[in-house]
């Protein structure tokens, strides 16, 4: 039978068999955030448009050609959020988070919506994890940031996972260094694809980020912005290395990384795993401390990342890390006859009450139907109630392990189901 509706492109569903991945690594990031010392929030899945345009640049490729966008019944326009940082930004301020304290540390997670070419890696929903270290300035709240990271895939149990950090510098001296990428790539403006061309006047330092072979071949040898830092932001940069350092994170610096989005500045880092391929950073990050001035706060600096639920999966399946389990069941409800049938909803009712996982599938009504259904869930006991042990007021339990099966009072059936299981 043919397919009636299939899914957009770009996206997919997360199925059973794979959903108790995504509940793992959740609790694996709430559990890390608790030990930081940060606090969850949630902002809309969609945000006035000039949310995004204002803060991640006009000019970025996410502006440009991949918010998913949508004008509502009273002609508003807004978009599907992008990224993270601006709505968390946007609700920072707008909540006067910065008046009730100095410093906030929030992490969240949840879908994000980018038009790109959907490739292994790269989708067009596709779900985010992130923190942002609101309030400091101090090299300290990078190398944290970077290490909060790090310690959660490492508590994923993920292995060869790269960190490389950078430094882009702050308004000052990165002029200085824009105006040293347009003398270098100006002979080569013919050459350069016509979105780089745009960014020569736009923003020089995304001509770092372009993926065009001519491009990305000329930016090989273009000047490195190290060489263009500031005695601030390079002590800064320095400091951010020697706290690394001191909390035993390897890194390397690689003078390309500049980032796609425009509110970026001084420290930026992605977490890379090779064999991902073409799409190989499992996360990316960096220090923002223009964005809450932007969005009408007081002036106040941030840092922050966010990694990919997708990327993070598919790393820790190739590496063969452990998801947990999906919850195993406890008791597996088996009734004969219709009054059985009747009286079995409420003892599962008692038991769904008292805190135990149980199965029971109405339609199937043969003992050996359901016995074979209780072997097959895996659960610890079966529950058998017949005609029997109607008249009994009892039941049967059947540890499907051992096959010792015994009848229990119904009165004492979750007290000795509390000491068994
Ligand atoms: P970015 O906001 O572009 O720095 O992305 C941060 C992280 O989000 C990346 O390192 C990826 O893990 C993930 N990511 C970004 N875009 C996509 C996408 N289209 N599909 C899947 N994951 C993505």
């Amino acid at each position: 039978m043919a397919k009636k509706y299939t899914l957009p492109r770009g996206t997919y569903d997360i199925v059973p068999e794979d959903e108790y991945k995504w509940q793992y690594i959740i609790e694996k990031f709430r559990s890390v955030a608790k030990r930081f010392d940060y606090y969850g929030i949630a902002t809309p899945i969609f945000e006035k448009v000039e949310v995004f345009e204002r803060s991640v640049g006009d000019e970025s490729d996410i502006v440009q050609k991949e918010m998913y966008t949508f004008v509502d019944r009273k002609n508003r326009k807004f978009a599907l959020r992008p990224e993270g940082t601006a709505p968390v930004v946007r609700a920072y301020v707008e909540n006067g988070m910065n008046v009730s304290r100095q410093v906030s540390k929030l992490f969240y997670y949840g879908p994000m919506f980018r038009y790109d070419r959907p490739q292994r890696g790269r989708y067009r929903q596709f779900y985010q994890f992130g923190i942002e270290y609101i309030g400091s300035d101090h090299p300290y709240a990078d190398a944290e940031v970077i290490a909060f990271g790090s310690l959660f895939f490492k508590e994923l149990g993920l292995q060869n996972v790269r960190l490389e950090i950078n430094s882009i510098g702050c308004k000052d001296c990165g002029s200085e260094y824009d105006k040293a990428l347009i003398e270098y790539f100006k002979p080569y403006y013919q050459q350069l694809c016509s979105d780089c061309k745009k960014r020569m006047e736009k923003n020089p330092k995304r001509l770092l980020d372009c993926k065009n072979p001519t491009c990305k071949n000329l930016a090989q040898s273009a000047p490195a912005m190290l060489d263009y830092l500031d005695e601030k932001c390079e002590n800064h940069f320095l400091k951010v290395q020697e706290y690394l350092n001191q909390m035993d994170i390897p890194f390397e610096v690689n003078a390309r990384i500049v980032r796609g989005l425009d509110y970026y500045n001084k420290t930026a880092f992605e977490f890379i795993y090779d064999k991902l391929g073409a799409q190989n950073a499992i996360a990316g990050g960096g220090r923002y401390d223009g964005l809450v001035k932007e969005f009408g706060g007081n002036d106040t600096p941030g840092i922050g990342f966010a990694g990919g639920f997708e990327r993070l999966i598919l790393t820790m399946e190739e590496q063969g890390c452990s998801f947990g389990k999906l919850s195993k069941i406890d008791i597996y409800c088996v009734s004969l006859g219709e009054s059985a049938n009747l009286e079995i909803s409420g003892i599962i009712m008692q038991l769904r009450k008292a805190g135990f996982i149980v199965a029971y599938d109405p339609d199937k009504t043969s003992m050996k139907a359901q016995m074979k259904a209780a072997d097959k869930s895996d659960a610890s006991f079966a529950l058998i109630l017949g005609e029997n042990e109607l008249k009994n007021k009892s039941v049967i339990l059947r540890e499907l392990k051992s096959g010792q099966q015994s009848e229990t009072n119904q009165n004492k059936l979750i007290e000795y189901l509390t000491e068994q299981i």
